[in-house]
């Protein structure tokens, strides 16, 4: 057959392009984000400073009782149990300067929509310099992965905050993205339920609280079983923003349960376990050096870049907490959802590599 050569070629071709993939598990990935969580409780727990601080923590001993103990590793497992067991013994947590290993944002904003849109496109478009509800240009990885075979349809968000829609443009992209009290459209009893809480619960900051984002996270997931799900949470910044330390640290607290229960759910259903890897992160840093800038955050706070990232998942080496000299970037993440799933993320504007220690084996 005059065709054999080019055919044995192509097959070639074919097993070097599959064999590429071939060797990662991930087939559904799910990214969640504390908005503006700093690194410095995530690797070291509650701030005696702050905690001790009446104009910060006005249950100074209450909340000491819930989350201070001196030995620091102890301290940051009070405050992020799942974290500081399960992720550290299984996974990986990037960022902890105090070890030399460092994650920063690569947009020069530091807040949110700009940290945000890092995240999801892999570009710090300096253009992107406002939290106001803009439709964002930049194509994201989410509406990326939502245009490759077998997960069409099967990409969706759920957020606290309700600029996500633009950020992750859904007018464009056709993404499902259910934020702050977008109504819950389905059929599931569970979720009209939740729909009928978030339209009557107390609103502390201002949006659904985190907890109705996760349960129309989680309700949806068991209902529709998405291949790729991002959760966004939102409180830890707003209570940073009023000053209330010990709210932060309960959110904190809070939305690490959340992250234990999603995981659990994960590892107990078929169509996820050992299949599934899980990425948790944040879109900016806070202020530390001048501690009363822990509230703070924005160009003009000088360690507000300084961010974290934890993964656990089936392709993610046990690496526990990195201690290497090395820094990783925000905009790194983008391509990094996708190659975990075997695709290259491409688009109209330049896209940073992925992070080859999330999935490299
Ligand atoms: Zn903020």
């Amino acid at each position: 057959m005059k065709v054999g050569k080019h055919f044995a070629a192509a097959i070639l071709f074919l097993t070097v392009a599959i064999s590429s993939n071939a060797q990662l598990k991930t087939e559904n990935i799910v990214v969640v984000t504390l908005d503006g969580m700093r690194w410095q409780e995530v690797f070291s727990g509650a701030d005696s400073a702050i905690l001790k601080n009446k104009n910060y923590t006005r249950d100074s001993s209450g909340t000491s009782k819930d989350f201070w103990i001196d030995d620091a590793a102890e301290r940051r497992k009070k405050l992020f149990p799942f974290f500081w067991s399960t992720i550290e013994t299984e996974g990986q947590l990037y960022g902890n300067r105090w070890a030399g290993n460092k994650v920063n944002n690569a947009n020069r904003y530091w807040f949110s929509y700009p940290g945000y849109n890092e995240i999801f496109t892999g570009y710090p478009d300096t253009a992107v310099n406002s939290n106001d509800k803009i439709w964002n240009k930049n194509t994201n990885v989410l509406e990326f992965i939502n245009q490759q075979k077998k997960y069409t349809g099967k990409v969706a968000a759920f957020a606290t905050w309700d600029c996500f829609p633009y950020i992750l443009n859904t007018q464009r992209s056709g993404l499902y993205v259910n934020a702050d009290v977008d109504t819950l459209k389905f059929s599931s009893p569970s979720l009209q339920l939740i729909n009928d809480m978030q339209f009557l619960t107390t609103r502390p900051i201002g949006v659904r609280p985190d907890v109705l984002t996760y349960f129309a996270a989680r309700e949806y997931m068991k209902t529709y079983q998405p291949k790729a799900l991002y959760i966004a949470f939102d409180e830890t910044d707003d209570f940073a923003h009023a000053g209330e330390y010990d709210q932060y640290l309960k959110s904190a607290h809070a939305e690490d349960a959340m992250i234990a229960d999603l995981w659990h759910y994960i590892q107990s259903t078929p169509q996820y376990k050992n299949k599934t890897t899980l990425i948790i992160t944040c879109d900016h840093g806070r202020g530390d050096k001048l501690k009363d800038n822990w509230r703070h955050h924005g160009a003009k706070i000088e360690d507000a870049g300084e961010i974290w990232i934890a993964a656990i998942g089936p392709d993610t080496k046990s690496l526990g907490e990195l201690k290497t000299d090395n820094t990783l970037y925000q905009k790194q993440l983008a391509a990094t959802f996708a190659k975990l799933l075997g695709f290259t993320f491409t688009a109209d504007h330049p896209v940073a590599e992925p992070i080859e220690s999330i999935y490299k084996n």
